[in-house]
């Protein structure tokens, strides 16, 4: 089955007892047994819940996985994976991460004696000077955050397969319409629903996506023992996204495209980051491992100052100055001041954050308004 299909399908049957078509959320606690033990499959609802069943299913499938196992938010996924590791473990991840992510590894899993070394992954071969008895895990970001990096899954999951080391992927910025890491090699796909599958800005959600039944399983348990779970509702609303995933796609590519040739041609704006130019440093890993190369975009002004951006983000009408992407409509964001204010200026722009530096996430809506939109900020 193609994914459009399978994102309308998979996973979702009519509703047994009434034939509803839609998944109905079932907001219950608990579940009542005939005789105790005669039960229908479910007992509570932190362990089991159907509108939750449902989005795992879809989920595993969509990513052609075996398992969907579904969290309250992208980093109780993200929370769920370390929690498979073990104190004098240690970790490999790509330097250019979520910020959420970073912290997670930094303030809460360091402490309980995982260690994390922090690499530019472009060339995966980094990757082995880092390499030890006690590594157990690579966890990567393709395309990275809010530079639009490039790192080669397959070339990553050949080294972990060689070293006996899972790969996780975070797919929260591709989704599975742009790439499939489990096709190339990964072990664990994480995803904050947060974004482009839930794709309306109204939930928050994450997941884990594996084919492995005992890896599945001992995520199981750690979603049912440590209770970080997503109400029905929130399902229920990840799993109404999904069934647009492919046309909203589509045309955040469509838009996405637009806007980088746009902006690359403005005479104001510096430098352009969209992995789908040519000449981007990671373009053919890009169009190896990817279907399209998506809605996010980062650029800079000529005037590379707080003041010119900040007269830019505040200058849009249709891109709305907020933090998160992936919902229908266009956000614009600055990482130097928003996302990524946490880390000083001197390593912000070691990085290449500098204090211009613009992210959009391009919605949905007319291209040509949102060209019109920038073109009237930008001046
Ligand atoms: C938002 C985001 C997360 C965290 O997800 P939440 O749902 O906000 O917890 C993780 N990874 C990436 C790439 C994200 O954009």
């Amino acid at each position: 089955m193609k994914l459009g299909t399978k994102l309308i399908h998979a996973g979702v049957e009519p509703d047994p007892s009434t034939g509803a078509i839609m998944t109905p959320i079932f907001q219950t606690s608990t579940y009542v047994q005939r005789a105790p033990g005669d039960h229908k499959g479910y007992e509570y609802a932190r362990t089991q819940n159907p509108t939750r069943h449902a989005l795992q299913n879809a989920l595993a499938a969509i990513e052609n996985g075996k398992h969907g196992i579904c969290f309250g938010s992208g980093l109780a996924a993200t929370d769920a994976v370390m929690k498979l590791l073990s104190p004098g473990d240690e970790v490999i991840a790509s330097s250019d991460l979520y910020g959420g992510t970073y912290r997670i590894f930094t303030k809460v899993f360091a402490k309980y004696g995982i260690r994390f070394h922090f690499i530019d992954m472009q060339d995966a071969n980094g990757i082995r000077a880092h390499l030890n008895a006690q590594t157990k895990l690579i966890w990567i970001e393709t395309p990275t955050n809010p530079l639009l990096n490039i790192i080669d899954i397959a070339a990553c999951a050949a080294i972990a397969r060689e070293k006996n080391v899972l790969l996780a992927v975070d797919n929260t910025f591709a989704s599975p319409y742009l790439q499939n890491p489990l096709d190339l090699g990964a072990d664990l796909v994480v995803h904050s629903a947060t974004k482009y599958l839930g794709g309306h800005s109204d939930v928050v959600h994450g997941a884990v996506i594996v084919k492995d039944d005992a890896l599945a399983q001992q995520l199981a348990f750690i979603q049912n023992s440590c209770g970080a779970v997503p109400g029905p509702q929130d399902c229920f609303l990840v799993l109404r996204g999904l069934k647009t995933l492919h046309v909203r796609m589509q045309r955040h590519c469509e838009n996405g495209e637009t806007i980088a040739r746009f902006l690359r041609e403005h005479p104001r704006v510096g430098k352009v980051f969209w992995c789908g130019f040519e000449d981007h440093p990671n373009h053919a890993v890009a169009k190896k491992q990817m279907r399209g190369f998506g809605g996010m975009i980062s650029f800079t002004l000529k005037n590379d100052s707080m003041e010119a951006a900040l007269k830019v983000l505040s200058g849009t009408k249709l891109f709305s100055l907020a933090e998160s992407l992936g919902g229908v409509e266009s956000l614009i964001g600055h990482p130097a001041s928003m996302t990524h204010a946490s880390i000083p200026r001197e390593e912000r722009m070691k990085n290449g954050l500098v204090d211009s530096l613009i992210r959009l996430s391009v919605g949905i809506e007319d291209a040509a308004d949102l060209v019109d939109d920038l073109q009237q900020a930008i001046g």
